[in-house]
């Protein structure tokens, strides 16, 4: 058989013994009288000794260690007999050869591996064999080696399962089809099943359809992108947080995904009652400032989309102080409560109802319907909102001012609507309350300059503008001084000075009246004890106190206080409230001035005639001056009907032992008319102005006050 060659024979011989040169096994062919024919390189280095020493020579000469050994018995079956045969190391005691490891290493070879395969000759006188000796150590270490490295990896293997079973998240390995390949015990749990029956399946096939779209999304974009994934799902109660991501093979193919799922019930239910927490109000838990302005901000961005109104109720209980000061605090969060409650079953669940603090609450109606609809719902909320607070002998009547604002007509943003809700708000408060109010444009210049005014007041206290002035009382039947009310004027930065008529009413609505009408109190109490001090005889002034003040709870402990300080005589101190203060609670001002007269303090009712109230009425109330108002006095002399109601307040004071005092005598005929009807006493610009304290000192003593007089007494 000829051998079909690429090169020739000679060429084919040097690749032979080349090869058997560079194998890395021992290489020895013999023939059949043991005589070596072939010994190759690795031999050689095995062996030490050299291809020229042992050609030719008997292989038992060469190791004469292999006599009667089964290695010589193997070579003889080989060459004799044509049998292969192999000589495991560990069949051996001691070495078959005496040969060393050829690594450099001198240490002898323990364990070769001999394998003898017979070769036959050409005829069969030239039989010989092939032995090959493989040294094994090197592999026993790679196996002992792989052998731990196995060990090692499966401990590893081991730990990851236990961590991979142990962990409280779901785990779990998709195919790229989304078939389960491994999920963890926790997946099991969580989506139902038992884990045979899961592995294989599509995981999908365990969620409910909405989560299922949901995750199928996400897998799908994984898959295309091989970008990770992570989203928040939840069912029923359990909310969790989902991770993708890919898991590679070795050319960095997404091969499979793998999916952790973490429960985040817990941290969610915690991020609601922070956010509850954060956006509602702790007394009525509903939504507070911060939360409304979100909710507006958005109805109004979803309002401009579709086209359509919005309102914004601002509402303000009237009279919550009043709750507050006399019943407590505990009552008024009662109250605060109710009306909370009130308010949100008045509303539709699309409303918002929120509170702003205080006794502030804001609905936003959204949608809105018309004017008329908003009109109607405002109305039914001021009548749910009017109630009778406390107990039946005490309650108080608590109503409620409400400013509407509506979008987009009275602003396009949330600050605008707010604004101008709160500003028809304030308007329908001073429109006398347990009132609304839509906003219009004129409104913001008013209040703005109400706005301006109340800062002023506020500061006026302390930059002490306020400056007093006082206008005599004159005696009809003496003609002489015997008494002067005190007038508060206001010395403004760029306004001059400002008459009471324009800031008293704001300063009442606003309580800052309680602090001036303090001052007030004390500045005049200190005019007396200066005259006292200077050994002149006092007049007695006159006080307005506003209801406000009156009412305000500890205005006796300051007059008392402010008597005591200055030690004057209470006489010297006069006190007016308007007929309008006292009608407004009857009740409460019987008490309180009954405790002033109690004092020694003289009682006088102001601008009477004005306030609707009959006289019988007031007499039951501890009261000894009557200060006919100004209106019916001016022109009396020409006007006869204003005469005729002026007689009959006289008689009707007198019987009842009340002193008269006529203010705004302007003229002559005004006293003429006046004396004529009896009149005790008389206040006016024919008398004289409203002064300075130098020049009615100096107007006083020139006209030598009447102190004796009977009005005053
Ligand atoms: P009132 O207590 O009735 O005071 C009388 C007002 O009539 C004063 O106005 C006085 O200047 C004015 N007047 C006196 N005689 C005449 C006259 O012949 N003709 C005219 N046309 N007017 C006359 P004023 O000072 O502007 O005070 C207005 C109101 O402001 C007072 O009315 C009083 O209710 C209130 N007021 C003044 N000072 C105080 C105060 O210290 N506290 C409180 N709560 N109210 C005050
Ligand atoms: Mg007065
Ligand atoms: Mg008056």
């Amino acid at each position: 058989m000829t051998i079909p060659t690429i090169c020739s024979p000679d060429e084919l011989a040097t690749f032979l013994r080349e090869g058997v040169d560079k194998a890395d096994i021992g290489y020895i062919v013999i023939d059949r009288n043991f005589r070596v024919l072939v010994w190759n390189r690795w031999m050689e280095r095995a062996s030490g000794k050299e291809r020229a020493e042992v050609l030719n020579t008997p292989f038992v000469t060469i190791f004469p260690e292999i006599k009667e050994s089964r290695l010589e018995d193997a070579i003889s079956n080989a060459v004799q007999r044509g049998m292969a045969g192999i000589l495991s190391a560990k069949l051996h005691r001691t070495p078959p050869l005496r040969l060393h490891r050829i690594d450099g290493d001198t240490t002898p070879l323990t364990n070769p591996v001999i394998i003898i395969r017979p070769l036959e000759g050409s005829v069969p006188e030239r039989n010989g064999c092939l032995i090959q000796i493989i040294d094994e150590t090197n592999s026993a270490i790679r196996e002992k080696t792989l052998r731990a490295q196995a060990l090692a990896l499966r401990a590893q293997e081991e730990q990851l399962r236990t961590l991979f079973e142990a962990i409280n998240d779901s785990v779990l390995l998709l195919d790229k089809d989304g078939s389960i390949v491994a999920l963890n015990d926790t997946a099991c749990r969580r989506w139902g099943g038992e884990k045979d029956a899961m592995l294989g399946r599509k995981f999908l096939t365990f969620l409910p359809s909405p989560n299922a779209n949901i995750h199928k999304r996400h897998f799908e974009a994984l898959a295309s992108s091989g970008m990770p994934q992570r989203f928040e799902d939840s069912l029923g109660e359990y909310t969790y947080l989902v991770s993708m991501f890919p898991v590679p093979n070795g050319h960095g193919a997404v091969h499979r995904i793998a999916m952790l799922a973490s429960d985040i019930t817990e941290r969610k239910a915690f991020e609601r009652r922070i956010f509850h927490l954060a956006h509602h109000d702790a007394l009525t838990g509903l939504p507070n400032r911060a939360y409304l302005q979100d909710r507006l901000e958005h109805a109004i961005d979803l309002a401009k989309r579709m086209g359509r109104r919005l309102a914004l109720m601002f509402l303000d209980l009237d009279h919550f102080k009043a709750v507050n000061d006399t019943m407590g605090h505990d009552s008024g969060d009662a109250l605060l409560n109710l009306v909370a409650g009130k308010l949100q079953s008045s509303v539709r669940v699309t409303d918002t109802v929120a509170r702003m603090g205080g006794d502030e609450f804001v609905v936003l109606l959204e949608p809105a319907g018309q004017d008329e609809d908003i009109a109607r719902l405002t109305e039914k909320i001021i009548s749910t909102l009017d109630l009778r607070w406390g107990s039946e002998s005490d309650a108080i009547r608590v109503t409620t001012s409400i400013g509407v604002a509506v979008f987009p007509d009275n602003g396009h943003d949330a600050r605008l609507l707010m604004k101008a809700a709160d500003t028809a708000m304030y308007v329908a408060k001073a429109g006398g309350r347990n009132t609304f109010r839509f906003f219009s444009a004129e409104m913001t210049e008013r209040t703005m300059e109400r706005l301006h005014l109340e800062r002023d007041i506020r500061d006026a206290i302390s930059r002490e503008e306020f400056e007093l002035y006082y206008q005599p009382k004159v005696c009809f039947r003496s003609r002489k001084p015997c008494g002067v009310e005190v007038l508060l004027r206001w010395r403004h930065g760029e306004r001059g000075l400002v008459s009471p008529a324009e800031f008293i009413p704001l300063a009442e609505e606003t309580g800052l009246i309680v602090e001036i009408g303090e001052w007030v109190l004390e500045a005049v109490c200190q005019q007396i004890a200066k005259w006292i001090r200077e050994g002149r005889q006092p007049v007695p002034i006159a006080v307005n106190v506003s209801p406000k003040q009156l009412f305000s709870g500890d205005f006796v402990a300051l007059v008392i206080s402010c008597i005591e300080r200055y030690s004057i005589p209470s006489r010297y101190l006069q006190i007016e409230i308007t007929e309008s203060a006292v009608m407004a609670d009857p009740i409460r001002a019987a008490t309180t001035l009954a405790q002033l007269r109690e004092l020694g303090i003289n009682i006088a009712i102001d601008d009477f005639g004005t306030g609707y109230s009959s006289l019988s009425y007031l007499s039951r109330l501890p009261i000894d001056v009557i200060k006919i108002d100004r209106s019916f006095v001016a022109g009396l002399a020409d006007r006869r009907e204003n005469l005729e109601i002026i007689n009959a307040i006289i008689s009707l004071a007198r019987a009842l032992k009340m002193i008269v005092v006529a203010e705004g005598i302007e003229t002559k005929g005004d006293v003429e008319v006046l004396t004529n009807a009896s009149c005790h006493l008389g206040q006016g610009y024919l008398f004289a102005r409203p002064m300075q304290i130098g020049d009615l000192e100096r107007w006083l003593d020139a006209r030598q006050p009447d102190h004796e007089c009977w009005g005053c007494k």
